[in-house]
This record gives C-alpha cells, sequence and structure tokens, in this order.
C-alpha cells in the first residue's frame, strides 16, 4: 500500500524503475515521473526497460536517458514495477532477485513484490504517481506533471473511456495549472503518426467483420500485413476502438499474429461488459472495457471461440441490466 511505498522511498536511495515490454503510454509516462520525483527528493533513481519507447513518447523529459537493458545489472535498493500483471512481464532477467515495489491499477495483478500497492480505482498508474507525489511531500514540477498528464491522455482514451472519474479530471486540472499543455501533449500522441501505421491501418481496417446481431466485431493483422505496411512497434496503437466507435459495436476482438500460428489478442468493450473475465478465459487478463491475451493454434478456431466468448459476455451484461432494472422497479 501506499504508506509502504513512501517508507521504502525514505528510507532507501538507489533506485530502477521498470514497466511492461511494449510500454504504453501509461507504463512511459508513470516511470518517467516516478524517475523525475525520486530525483527531486535526493534520490538516485533511473528507468530500464526492455524495449524502445514509441517514437510519440520521446518527447518526454527523462525519455531520453532511458536505458534498454535485458536484466538487471545495476546495484539498486529497490526496482519499481510499473503497470504489470507479474515478474515477467517486464521482460527484465534477475528482478527476482531485487527488492520489488509492485505499483498497477489492476485489479487482476499479482502481488508479486516484496511491496504491492494497487490501487483499481485509479483511471491510470499515473494518477496513482500523482497521488504518491503529493502523499510525499513532493512538488508537482511541469516535467512531472507532463509525464502523468501523458499516461491519463493515454489510458483513458483523452478521458472517453468510463474509468474517467471526477479524481481523474482533478488530478489532470492540477497538471495544467502547473504548465501542461494539453493540446501539445495530444498532438505529440495523436498527430505525429509514421505513414506506415496508416498503411496498417488501411489492411487491419480491410478485414473487419461483425456477427449477425452487430454487436460484436472483430479484425485481423497477419505478419504479412504487417510486413507489406512496413510496420514498426506502436503502429496498432488504438487500432482496435475503430470497430467500437461504431454505435451498435459493444465488443471487438483484435488478434495480432506475432509468430506463424500466435497471437496477441485485444479486446474492448463499452459500458457494463466485463471483458476481464473473457481474457482469463484465455489465460490473459486486464480491466473491464480493456482487456488482452496471448493465444497459440489455429486462427479461425480461436477467433470463432474469441468471438463466441465476447458474445455471451454482451448477452450476459444484457440480463444482468435487466435485473438491475427489475430491481430499481420493485424498490
Ligand atoms: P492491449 O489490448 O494490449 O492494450 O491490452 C489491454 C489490457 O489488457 C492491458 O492494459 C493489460 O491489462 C491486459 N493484457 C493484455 N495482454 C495481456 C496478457 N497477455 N496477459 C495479461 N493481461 C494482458
Ligand atoms: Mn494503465
Amino acid at each position: 500500500m501506499l504508506s509502504q511505498v513512501i517508507e521504502v522511498i525514505e528510507n532507501k536511495n538507489n533506485f530502477a524503475i521498470t514497466t511492461h515490454v511494449r510500454p504504453d503510454g501509461d507504463g512511459i509516462g508513470s516511470s518517467l515521473g516516478l524517475c523525475l520525483l525520486l530525483r527531486s527528493l535526493g534520490k538516485n533513481a533511473e528507468v530500464i526497460l526492455r524495449d524502445e519507447i514509441p517514437e510519440s513518447y520521446k518527447q518526454l523529459p527523462g525519455a531520453e536517458e532511458v536505458k534498454k537493458v535485458g536484466a538487471v545489472n545495476g546495484r539498486y535498493d529497490a526496482v519499481f514495477v510499473i503497470e504489470c500483471s507479474d515478474i515477467d512481464r517486464p521482460g527484465i532477467g534477475n528482478l527476482e532477485n531485487q527488492f520489488v515495489v509492485n505499483i498497477d491499477h489492476h485489479s487482476t495483478c499479482e502481488h508479486f513484490g516484496n511491496v504491492n500497492w494497487i490501487d483499481a480505482t485509479a483511471s491510470a498508474v499515473g494518477e496513482m504517481i500523482y497521488n504518491l507525489c503529493k502523499a510525499i511531500g513532493g512538488r508537482v514540477s511541469k516535467e512531472i506533471a507532463e509525464c502523468v498528464y501523458l499516461a491519463l491522455v493515454t489510458d483513458t482514451g483523452s478521458f472517453h473511456f468510463p474509468n474517467t472519474t471526477e479524481r481523474t479530471l482533478k488530478v489532470a486540472s492540477e497538471l495544467v495549472k502547473v504548465g501542461v499543455e494539453p493540446a501539445k501533449i495530444s498532438e505529440a500522441v495523436y498527430s505525429s503518426y509514421s505513414w506506415s501505421r496508416i498503411e496498417l491501418m488501411r489492411r487491419v481496417i480491410s478485414t473487419i467483420q461483425r456477427d449477425p446481431n452487430g454487436k460484436v466485431a472483430w479484425m485481423r493483422q497477419s505478419l504479412a500485413d504487417s510486413e507489406a505496411a512496413g510496420a514498426v512497434d506502436g503502429d496498432n496503437n488504438g487500432l482496435v476502438n475503430i470497430p467500437l466507435s461504431a454505435k451498435d459495436i459493444y465488443g471487438v476482438v483484435y488478434m495480432r499474429e506475432v509468430q506463424p500460428g500466435t497471437f496477441r489478442v485485444s479486446l474492448r468493450s463499452k459500458g457494463n461488459i466485463n471483458i476481464a473475465r473473457v481474457a482469463e478465459q484465455f489465460g490473459g487478463g486486464g480491466h473491464k472495457n480493456a482487456a488482452g491475451c496471448r493465444v497459440s493454434g489455429d486462427w479461425d478456431e480461436i477467433e470463432k471461440k474469441l468471438v463466441s466468448a465476447m458474445s455471451d459476455a454482451v448477452e450476459k451484461a444484457e440480463i444482468e441490466y435487466d435485473e438491475s432494472e427489475r430491481e430499481l422497479l420493485l424498490a
């Protein structure tokens, strides 16, 4: 919990911070924000990652200093692991021998750290880093604010998703107060894509299908598509939301072939449809409206199973909704 994290920071001096492989905006923004906070408190801190920082996040303060590593090499008093469901998600060796502080906002997160701070009510880990900064008596500098703001914007889909709460907007407002320019961050994230992303988008969109009820849509990205588009890591970020922008679509399945016969699956839903449970059925996890898993096997067969599980989740949510309505009527 938070008080233990503060204790670790106050009693130790040398820190590393890491997040999951193929880092997203929350992972990067929260890691860089925490690094700046620790340094402002007079501590030694560095961010270590397995993968490259995506192009659109490279302008964040401290991004140029991030170390790309295969294993933990330095001598650290503690390693902060940000936004990871388990100890393997960072893809970095030798982590199990470290004093690990696990910070996450997924309810499905394993308590793999020596200290675990999980706040499933936070819209992003960025929001937790902001709370930590306040709780430890740190100053929210413009640089820290930019990192945290990027985490909030990306994890809430620009404050569109249901994880956007009063607290999220209050934190965002505080960040703007100390100098964040929302338009500048949004432009860096959403209007600085490479053409390869557009090429990839064209191919992926052409595969979109929907079920007879018109409530669940699915689409695919083959290795051949990625190659033909010249796609690089991060080019598919956000594509999964395209079918969801249709009025009657409540669930999306997006399968990406990462090796022949092996797929990364992104699941998305709207409203009261919990698809973390669907992802868990396939060995993954995530949030109520955004989840994922990694699967291997026959593409058509797996796709069928995933679509069917998503359709079930959509139908079940409708039944639950009817029942709660009935309760309201009876009350
Ligand atoms: P993505 O579709 O890759 O953006 O993933 C959405 C969310 O699903 C992530 O924030 C994770 O919480 C979760 N997730 C994705 N892939 C996995 C996985 N292989 N194992 C566990 N959780 C996952
Ligand atoms: Mn997150």
